[in-house]
């Protein structure tokens, strides 16, 4: 995206506590107004929180800004405003815990209202990846679990860093973009996410969608 910048910082090596920085993939949505204004500029602005919020996080690479029409729903008077979604990579000597909280955070300054399961936010801001962890708690699944079914996911991600893999499949980011392309031309795309919504079915991935 025009303003956007690789950070040409370099990563304090973990000086404090010994850590070796690892790469994360954070990903970014937002469908409505934030308190830092609509909702490109309200990703600029959690992006540049992001690079600010510890001397522990570095922001490596920003995707640009993709359009995308909301999960389930009609656009138009009825239906949901249309997503604005991007991805950033980071360099962090922070937890995933931390990284999460920190994510938490740039929600909560942004004034994030969410009312709706998959409804209009202000900011969304995920953890997909995280190094190659993987990870199943309560409050933190790595990867993340909804990300290869994603399109506004993975495109951005593939703009950037085609090559990472999931620990998971073993599968590179571009990889599961062909076989997510694949799927919607089986399932009819729309059609078949207002189908699983409407059941509360689960993914081939075992996972509630
Ligand atoms: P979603 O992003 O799926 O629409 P939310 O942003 O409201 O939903 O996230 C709900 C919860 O998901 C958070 O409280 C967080 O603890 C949990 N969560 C689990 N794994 C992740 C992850 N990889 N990234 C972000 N949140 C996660
Ligand atoms: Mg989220």
């Amino acid at each position: 995206m025009s303003g956007w910048k690789e950070s040409s910082e370099a990563v304090e090596s973990g000086a404090d506590d010994g850590l070796s920085p690892v790469s994360a993939l954070v990903a970014l949505g937002s469908n409505l107004a934030s308190e830092w204004g609509a909702p490109d500029e309200t990703l600029l602005r959690a992006v540049e929180r992001l690079d600010a919020i510890s001397e522990r996080l570095t922001v490596r690479a920003v995707s640009s800004i993709w359009r995308t029409l909301p999960v389930g729903e009609s656009v138009g008077p009825a239906g949901q405003p249309i997503f604005a979604n991007a991805v950033a990579t980071v360099e962090t000597t922070l937890g995933p815990f931390e990284l999460l909280a920190a994510l938490q955070e740039i929600e909560r300054e942004a004034r994030r209202v969410r009312k709706v399961f998959w409804g209009p936010r202000t900011l969304d801001l995920d953890l997909i990846l995280f190094d190659e962890l993987v990870l199943a708690s309560p409050t933190l699944t790595l990867p993340h679990p909804r990300a290869v079914w994603r399109d506004f996911v993975l495109g951005p991600a593939c703009e950037i860093v085609p090559d990472w893999r999931l620990p998971t499949t073993g599968l590179t980011l571009r990889e599961h973009r062909r076989l997510l392309g694949e799927n919607f031309a089986n399932f009819e795309s729309t059609a078949f996410w207002t189908q699983v919504v409407a059941n509360g079915d689960v993914n081939a991935f075992g996972q509630n969608v």
